[in-house]
């Protein structure tokens, strides 16, 4: 089941600079960032929490990130709608049964959760992601 909406994330190319635009933006105290590295990734994260949800920015740490392609070529701003899955592989087959289809398998995410993408071309060029919290 989907639970509600994790996270917004935003594709950043320096992450100081954005945390300072996103802190003032919220008005949030030092304590509701948190900066994390997510070496599988090569980006750097920082979430922001804003209520029940959180937004995360991106920072590539290496030109072969995902994140430093996607900035190449459109520049900074939106780049994925995270969703809380309680159960990330019933919600994967779910999905392939109406044909959206997951962009490989489950892999561990930033903060170790258990994260899929969904492609794009079937999501009306909306990538998603499905997380789900580590017990
Ligand atoms: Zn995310």
């Amino acid at each position: 089941m989907i639970k509600k909406i994790d996270h917004i994330a935003i594709a950043v190319q320096n992450l100081e600079s954005a945390l300072e635009t996103f802190r003032n933006i919220l008005g949030c105290a030092p304590e509701a960032v948190r900066i994390e590295e997510v070496a599988s990734e090569k980006v750097r994260v920082a979430f922001i929490t804003v209520g029940e949800s959180k937004i995360e920015l991106l920072e590539p740490l290496s030109d072969e990130s995902q994140i430093a392609k996607f900035l190449a070529k459109n520049g900074d701003g939106m780049h994925h709608i995270a969703l809380e899955t309680d159960d990330i592989d019933n919600e994967t087959k779910r999905l392939v049964s109406l044909n959206i289809n997951p962009l490989g398998l489950p892999k561990e995410g930033a903060g170790g959760k258990k994260i899929v993408f969904l492609h794009p071309k079937e999501t009306n060029r909306v990538l998603f992601e499905f997380a789900q919290k580590k017990h």
